[in-house]
């Protein structure tokens, strides 16, 4: 016990962030059998149980599928489904009070928007899915969107093209350089919990992507004020130790796994302005970059992907 409170106290010398709140790690875009997933929500919800999640939000199509979780949180979900012709336009709604039914429209942004405005109305907070699932819109529509600030960067489907090109990750920075604050999510989008995988289909399996989220308690009101501020970030490998923003600084520390060696990249308007090599990594603001995000790399090409800090011009 005083040997924990003396270790606690150190690393609050070292770092203030890791005592402040706490990093929670959870998947936000997840199916079931209630949809088209393979397995019923409770061996859903056990698989993240097991493997380290601290919360789920499970997003069937067009329905908010509630179920108790065993001891790890659950924020109820939904993924609007809806669609144009060839076009699928899907967003994940997240601590929905009430369904949302797709709300249609004559145009992608349209659709969109409508679908943005309806989760707002229920109380959500909605999340733009793989816009280039099937090339259905690009970086000139999400610019269009209001009332959203969440799009996935990252997913663990194996059909959603996020590589692009474009990629989603620079449509992400397009966004950012025409100013708007918009943070990147990491998701499984997950089917396939079974061990046979279904004939012909390339299998979505959990574990892929996911966020980590810095908030004050393991409650769905304080984890989705902390998405809706940006702080936390996405992964599909990286786990980050210890992230300090002041208005002069970016500093990271990255935990250590297996053999991995670390690239940290700082990048603004697309362009990789800093990159280091190693578990910690430092930028100092300039002031007149716009914004600015770190990207972890590591050896065996998973990712980390931390939100932008929008640098405030220096005088
Ligand atoms: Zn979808
Ligand atoms: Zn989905």
């Amino acid at each position: 016990m005083l040997r924990t409170a003396i270790a606690a106290l150190l690393l609050g010398m070292m770092t203030t962030s890791s005592l402040e709140a706490r990093w929670l790690k959870g998947n936000t875009h997840t199916h079931t059998l209630r949809s088209d997933g393979d397995a019923e929500p409770e061996a859903v919800v056990r698989w993240y149980r097991e493997h380290g999640y601290d919360f789920l939000v499970i997003t069937d199509h067009d329905k908010i599928t509630t179920l108790d979780g065993g001891g790890m949180l659950l924020i109820p979900g939904e993924e609007v489904t809806d669609k144009l012709p060839k076009k699928p336009l899907h967003l994940c709604a997240l601590g929905l009070k009430s369904v949302v039914t797709p709300q249609g429209g004559a145009t992608p942004v349209e659709v969109l928007q409508h679908d943005i405005d309806a989760v707002r109305e229920a109380g959500g907070i909605p999340v733009i899915n793989h816009p280039n699932f099937y090339w259905a819109f690009g970086a000139e529509e999400l610019g269009q969107l209001k009332n959203v600030s969440m799009v996935e960067i990252a997913s663990g489907h194996p059909l959603v093209n996020m590589d692009g090109p474009p990629s989603v990750e620079s449509m992400w920075d397009v966004l950012l350089t025409n100013g708007k604050r918009v943070y990147g999510v990491g998701v499984d989008d997950a089917h396939h919990y079974g061990l046979e995988p279904p004939k012909g289909e390339l299998l979505a399996r959990p574990g892929q992507a996911w966020i980590v989220v810095r908030a004050e308690k393991a409650e769905q009101a304080a984890i989705l004020a902390a998405m809706e501020r940006g702080d936390f970030y996405a992964s599909t490998g990286p786990s980050i130790e210890t992230y300090d923003v002041t208005p002069e600084m970016i500093a990271l520390t990255i935990k250590q796994t297996y053999q991995n060696r670390y690239r940290v990249q700082f990048v603004s308007r697309g362009k990789v302005l800093q990159e280091t090599v190693g578990t910690s990594a430092t930028y100092r603001i300039r002031g007149d970059e716009g914004y600015v995000r770190a990207k972890v790399l590591d050896s065996n090409g998973k990712a980390a992907w931390m939100q932008p800090v929008f640098a405030a011009v220096k005088q």
